[in-house]
C-alpha cells in the first residue's frame, strides 16, 4: 500500500502538536490479523517518529547482544523454557530506555496477558508516560474476506482480493493476463477461522483489562487507512 510522501514540515507540525498533549504515550496498538494494525504502525512512526518497539524485533537482536539481560535470555530459550513476563517486562524496559522512545512509542507483541499489562503500567509510570490501548475494529466477516479473498500475482506480487479488489479477468493478473492468481495455504476459510477464533480467545482478557481501566479507546477499522490514521493520532495527541 503507497502513500503520499510527507513533507518533513509536516512531520515537524505534527510532532509539535502531539507533544504540546504535555504528557509522552506508550501505545498499545490492539487489531485482528487483517485490521491493519501494521498499516497504521507504520504511519505513526513515520508522521510523530514514534519507534514501533516489537518484542519478536527485541529477541532477534539478543542473539549477538552483549549484555547480562540477553545473557540471560539466551539461557532461559536455550533451555527450552518460555520467557516470563518478569523477563520480558525487564527486555521491553531495557529497549525502551534508549533515546528514541522519549517522546513514546508503539508497543507491538506485548503486553499479551493482563498480567503483562500490569507490569507495562509500573513501567509507564517509572517512565513517566501514559499508556493508551488503541483497538482498531473490524467486525469478523470483513476480517474474514480481507485474508479469505487475498490473491496473489506470482509475477508481478499484485495483490487482489475477490471481493473488495477483484481482477478484471476472474482468477488472472490486469498486467499478466496469462498469469493465474495464487492463494496463499493460510488464507483458505479453515485457516483463516482458526487463526482468528485464536486470536479473540487470547486478546478477551487484555481488552477487558483496558477497557476496565478506561485506557482503551476503539477506532472504527473499516474505513480507509488514512481515516483511521487521523483518527488514532487524534487519540493520542488530545490525551492528557
Ligand atoms: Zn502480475
Amino acid at each position: 500500500m503507497k502513500f503520499l510522501t510527507t513533507a518533513s514540515s509536516d512531520q515537524k507540525l505534527r510532532i509539535a502538536n502531539y507533544l504540546k498533549s504535555g504528557m509522552s504515550k506508550i501505545i498499545v496498538l490492539m487489531g485482528a490479523p487483517g485490521a491493519g494494525k501494521g498499516t497504521q504502525a507504520r504511519l505513526l512512526q513515520e508522521r510523530l517518529n514514534l519507534p514501533q518497539i516489537s518484542t519478536g524485533d527485541i529477541f532477534r537482536s539478543l542473539k549477538n547482544a552483549q549484555t547480562p539481560l540477553a545473557q540471560e535470555v539466551r539461557e532461559v530459550m536455550a533451555a527450552g523454557q518460555l520467557v516470563s513476563d518478569d523477563l520480558a517486562i525487564r527486555l521491553v524496559r531495557e529497549r525502551t530506555a534508549c533515546n528514541d522512545c522519549r517522546n513514546g512509542y508503539i508497543l507491538d507483541g506485548f503486553p499479551r496477558t493482563p498480567a503483562q499489562a500490569a507490569t507495562l503500567e509500573k513501567l509507564a509510570s517509572e517512565q513517566g508516560k501514559r499508556i493508551i490501548a488503541i483497538l482498531i475494529d473490524v467486525p469478523y466477516e470483513l476480517l474474514a474476506k480481507r485474508m479469505t479473498g487475498r490473491r496473489n500475482c506470482p509475477i508481478c506480487g499484485e495483490i487482489y482480493n475477490v471481493y473488495f479488489k477483484p481482477p478484471k479477468n476472474d482468477n488472472y493478473c490486469d498486467l499478466h493476463p496469462d498469469t493465474q492468481l495464487t492463494h496463499r495455504a493460510d488464507d483458505n476459510a479453515d485457516t483463516v477461522q482458526a487463526r482468528l477464533a485464536t486470536y479473540y480467545e487470547q486478546t478477551l482478557p487484555l481488552l477487558q483489562y483496558y477497557r476496565t481501566a478506561n485506557l482503551l479507546r476503539t477506532v472504527d477499522g473499516t474505513r480507509a487507512p488514512e481515516v483511521i490514521y487521523q483518527d488514532i493520532e487524534g487519540i493520542i495527541r488530545d490525551q492528557k
